[in-house]
């Protein structure tokens, strides 16, 4: 039979799509790959959700998960309108791109800004307006945002972290000429991922001030961290706030992930959203879930506890452990090559996670799991290493 592949857009033939992280069936396995949070949800949430499995499910949930966004709203100081709910926080980010950039006819992903304003030859137009079909992230951090940029046909600029993991200042960014303060949309993984290392406030502050488009702060691990962003969702009209229920409140299976920002925006977000995006199960175990947080705060503390003594264990071993502030770290093993360690402790039954990309190819990604499967990680790897 002849392949219908001529049928597919070029665009997405060519695309190279998000690499998940294994989820394997291998009995007895130590998964500490993809940052899920070990620890349950709540017996209340678990509770609520079981009570709403009857004949209701026939039934659409509610469009704009009400409920949820006035509870959101509530714990946020700020107003239903500033919130919407996705399917998981990849949702959003998608939609973002979606709403907020606009896609570029011909690709060039690899101007730099000076490049990307250049006047035609005839001196009078710009070649393109590639601030506004411009996605720009620094790298690296989540691998979702180029793929995001490729499927909406949008230009992509990546700028390099510093060696350290840390952010670059606005008078750095400025001398380098890679960042374009004029970028339709910035995402911003703070915490950083896969990096694990925070980000203070007033440095975030002094970004978004100097941004010309949407700022998207995306803090899926900032349960983890000391300080989180959120106060700039509601002072800067153009700079939103991804939150997620997956990693701290430990929902990924539902899928739960909400943006806080100004009114517009957030309009702008609903008017291109499927109907029914947010399945009611998962609209009733987030509503649960901030119903009762002290039990999340409770599991926020032992997740940190364990990455603490995780870190001076690894670091005993002769890891290079990077401080983090967020439910996984990034460590350069010792002796052999991380590919080597990767494969060699998923043989003892613990899988990590390792991304063959520059800066981090070096380095495990480490999510923490129990104070148990941390002592298991530490005895394969002293096993590894005698
Ligand atoms: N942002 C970052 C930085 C992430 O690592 C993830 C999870 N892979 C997400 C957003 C998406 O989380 P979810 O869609 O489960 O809300």
């Amino acid at each position: 039979m002849k392949s219908p592949k001529y049928l597919i857009r070029p665009l997405v033939c060519e695309l190279h799509p998000y690499v998940y992280g294994e989820q394997p069936k291998i009995k007895g396995l130590i998964k500490l790959n993809t940052n899920e949070n070990p620890y349950p949800p709540s017996s209340k949430v678990l509770a609520a959700v079981k009570a709403a499995v009857d004949g209701r499910l026939r039934l659409y949930p509610n469009p704009t998960a009400q409920v949820l966004r006035e509870k959101l709203a509530k714990l946020h100081g700020c107003h239903a309108d500033n919130i919407i709910v996705g399917n998981g926080s990849d949702e959003l980010l998608a939609l973002a791109t979606r709403a907020f950039v606009e896609p570029s006819v011909g690709q060039a992903s690899s101007l730099s800004p000076s490049q990307q304003t250049k006047k035609s030859e005839t001196g009078k137009m710009p070649v393109l307006r590639f601030s506004a079909s411009t996605v720009q992230y620094f790298t690296p951090s989540y691998s979702l945002y180029p793929v995001l940029a490729d499927i909406h046909g949008a230009a992509r600029n990546a700028m390099p972290l510093r060696s350290d993991f840390s952010l670059p200042g606005v008078a750095e960014l400025k001398r380098g000429r890679i960042w374009n303060f004029r970028a339709a949309l910035t995402f911003v993984t703070t915490p950083n991922a896969p990096s694990g290392r925070g980000y203070s406030t007033r440095e975030l502050d002094a970004l978004c001030k100097a941004q010309r488009g949407v700022v998207v702060l995306d803090e899926a691990y900032v349960d983890f961290a000391e300080e989180n962003a959120l106060k700039l969702a509601l002072k800067y009209p153009h700079v939103v706030v991804a939150r997620t229920f997956s990693k701290a409140y430990s929902l990924c299976f539902q899928r739960v992930g909400y943006f806080v920002g100004h009114r517009d925006l957030i309009a702008a977000l609903h008017k291109i959203r499927d109907s029914y995006n947010v399945n009611g199960l998962g609209q009733i175990a987030a509503e649960a879930t901030l119903d009762d947080l002290p039990y999340y705060r409770a599991n926020f503390k032992k997740v940190i506890a364990t990455r603490e003594w995780l870190s001076r264990e690894l670091t005993k071993l002769g890891f290079r452990v990077l401080p983090s502030r967020t439910n996984f770290i990034l460590a350069r093993p010792p002796r052999f090559s991380a590919q080597v360690w990767l494969q060699s402790l998923r043989g003892q039954k613990v899988l990590v996670r390792w991304f063959d990309r520059p800066k981090v190819k070096d380095y495990l990604r480490i999510t923490i799991g129990m104070a148990a499967e941390a002592k298991a990680l530490v005895s394969a790897g002293r096993k590894l290493l005698w």
